[in-house]
């Protein structure tokens, strides 16, 4: 079982990549402190099937995680997102982190078909995940949100448009009880 604090409510690999970086009780909190925190996010993808094994045995091959290329790349992004910046300004962006490790594909014993960066390590990364947000920004108008919690810092994807927190369980609970509160306390004075 792999490390439950990665969460996997991004619904794809470049948002939940964006989502190690999360408010834990009002103070922001970086999940990729080590090159270990890395190996332990991809075994999370792993098995979720978000990356295949043969995705993941290629970028391990160079275990040289660099947190502070990957930091740097997940900040950028995030603030590219929350200015709202067009499609083709996003993926022109992210196109820039595919060319230092382009991909190349390779077919597993069950036949399947996956993309591969040349390179692994931070390069063959940051080149994945770059490579998923490209499919992605073509429909980002629509698809991309930000939760609607402030304490809150995830993005996912939302199909219908209207899914306004990460996880109804914790974000969407809190914010209708807090909605709630205030509608009675408005209501005593
Ligand atoms: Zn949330």
């Amino acid at each position: 079982m792999g490390d439950a604090r990665f969460t996997t409510l991004g619904g794809t690999l470049m948002l939940d990549f964006l989502n190690t970086f999360q408010m834990h009780q009002g103070q922001p909190v970086d999940l990729l402190m080590t090159a270990c925190d890395v190996i332990g996010w991809l075994e999370r993808m792993g098995e979720i099937h978000r990356l295949s094994p043969i995705q993941i045995e290629r970028l391990v091959a160079a275990p040289t995680f660099s947190l502070g290329p990957l930091r740097e790349f997940r900040l950028s992004c995030r603030t590219l997102l929350d200015e709202q910046r067009s499609f083709a300004e996003i993926a022109s962006w992210l196109t820039a982190f595919i060319d230092p490790s382009p991909m190349t594909f390779l077919v597993d014993a069950q036949g399947s078909v996956f993309a591969v960066p040349v390179k692994g390590g931070t390069a063959g990364l940051l080149s994945l995940v770059a490579y998923d947000g490209v499919k992605l920004a073509k429909a980002r108008s629509t698809s991309i949100k930000r939760c609607e919690n402030p304490q809150c810092m995830a993005y996912f994807i939302t199909q219908s448009g209207r899914r306004k927190w990460c996880a109804m369980e914790t974000c969407g609970n809190r914010q209708k009880s807090y909605r709630h509160y205030r509608k009675l306390k408005g209501n005593i004075m």
